[in-house]
């Protein structure tokens, strides 16, 4: 569908990804019964099609908690997607390579310890993308396939030129990744840093089964992580030193085949490559601010964090379901949804907590990935600690499972373990 002069919405979402797709299809679903239903639309120019059954694995996976489970159920989208190819994980086994990975200084998280089902799972990003982008549509929002190609804030809206025309909406969220066009267009500054690291990503068959567990070994390198896969592969995530992960990228197949093998240990035994290696260099991104008038920014767009704690994609939807909840909220009141006044209670809600996650996954990031100091030796052994103390253990699965934090409504009964 293409944008014209005439077109005017109340909200208009750029970018369809996991976090846009999940603003866009929960406020439509919650309002589309009101007679005066808001206009919502979103811009997305590379929408994807559901995987096919018995296609390759993509390489963009990520591991969704309990949580994202509830908020994309509020969305309208789980039903579509947990009919397709999707893996539970049960287990996380995470350990240092100064230990084996069966030591009891190994940490393991069990969801069957807090009787629970699974942790979460593995889901490739394409199918959570088409669903939401389908259930917002069947909510009554517009897919417009088009870019940002720039934006005006006025006083009472704002005033959008895309590629395929012109639209007036008189609320902006910005939900368009890491280099936020939407981002840049409103004048809000990030802060950015490199890890010095890649991230290398592949799809890899393993000589013994996954177990239903997600694998995680810190080295002094850097972090790997194999995600099971519904088919019993497994997608890998090797946060390598840039230097190591440009070698590891030059590699011959069977080398990095037995490379990756060394690297965990052997814990799965030997590895065969079932798909191209992919990388992408990591970065830290925090916008320095979440809003402006008419504006608000969500997922990737406000926030980027290493992957080792895989909660990138997690705290994206709890910002979408945050948002959506206080802009119903608003309208039940009768606000303007590009009013600060509602934007900034946004933005309370969820910089302080994203802020939080992103120093601590950083701390893990220097003191387990790649300390040797005292404290890195202490961290290190503290793996062993936790798994250890039921309470503090508790503390973690909280955390994996997605429920702790201050949760939007649609994300708060994921867990009987909350
Ligand atoms: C190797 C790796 C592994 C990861 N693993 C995990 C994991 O296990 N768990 C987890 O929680 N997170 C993980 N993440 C993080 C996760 O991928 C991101 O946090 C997530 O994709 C962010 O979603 P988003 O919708 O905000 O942005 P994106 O996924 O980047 O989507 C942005 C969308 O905006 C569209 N867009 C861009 N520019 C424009 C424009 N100008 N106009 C209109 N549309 C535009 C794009 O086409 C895209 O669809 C991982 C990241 C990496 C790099």
């Amino acid at each position: 569908m293409s944008a014209s002069a005439r077109d005017s919405v109340d909200v208009l979402i750029v970018g369809g990804g996991p976090v846009g797709g999940t603003a866009a299809a929960l406020l439509a679903r919650a309002t589309r019964t009101e007679r005066d239903a808001p206009r919502i639309a979103v811009l997305e120019p590379r929408r994807p099609v559901y995987p096919a059954a018995n296609g390759p694995v993509d390489l963009r996976v990520s591991a969704y908690s309990r949580a994202s489970e509830r908020v994309l159920q509020g969305a309208g989208a789980w039903d579509a997607i947990k009919a397709r190819r999707i893996c539970p994980y049960e287990r996380m086994r995470v350990w240092h390579e100064h230990v084996a990975p069966t030591s009891p200084d190994a940490l393991v998280f069990d969801a069957a310890e807090v009787g629970e089902p699974n942790l979460g799972y593995i889901i490739e990003t394409r199918l959570v993308q088409s669903a939401l982008l389908d259930a917002a549509e069947q909510a009554g929002a517009r897919v417009v396939a088009a870019e940002l190609a720039s934006l005006t804030i006025g006083e009472d809206d704002v005033h959008v030129e895309t590629s395929a025309g012109t639209l007036s909406a008189r609320l902006v969220i910005g939900a368009d990744g890491a280099q936020s066009a939407v981002r840049a267009a409103v004048g809000v500054a990030a802060e950015t840093s490199g890890y010095q690291q890649t991230a290398i990503v592949a799809v890899v068959g393993t000589e013994k089964p996954h177990q239903s567990t997600a694998w995680q070994r810190f080295l002094q390198t850097g972090t790997l992580a194999f995600l099971p896969l519904s088919d019993g592969t497994s997608s890998i995530v090797w946060s390598a030193d840039d230097e190591l992960a440009k070698s590891l990228l030059a590699m011959a197949v069977a080398d990095f085949e037995s490379a990756l093998a060394v690297a965990l240990d052997n814990a799965l035994g030997a590895t065969r490559l079932v798909s191209e290696r992919a990388s992408f260099p990591l970065r830290r991104l925090a916008a320095q601010h979440y809003v402006t008038h008419r504006c608000a920014l969500i997922g990737d767009a406000a926030h980027v964090v290493h992957p080792l704690a895989g909660q990138g994609v997690n705290m994206g939807l709890l910002d979408a379901a945050a948002l959506a909840e206080l802009l119903i909220a608003g309208r039940h009141e009768r606000e303007d949804p590009g009013a600060l006044r509602i934007l900034r209670r946004y933005e309370r809600w969820r910089k302080t907590e994203t802020h939080t996650l992103a120093v601590a996954i950083d701390t893990f990031d220097r003191l387990l990935a790649h300390g040797t100091g005292p404290l890195a030796r202490l961290a290190q052994r503290g793996l062993g600690w936790v798994n250890r103390s039921e309470e503090a253990k508790r503390v973690f699965i909280r955390r994996a499972l997605g429920v702790a934090g201050e949760l939007p409504a649609a994300a708060r009964t994921a867990s009987r373990a909350s």
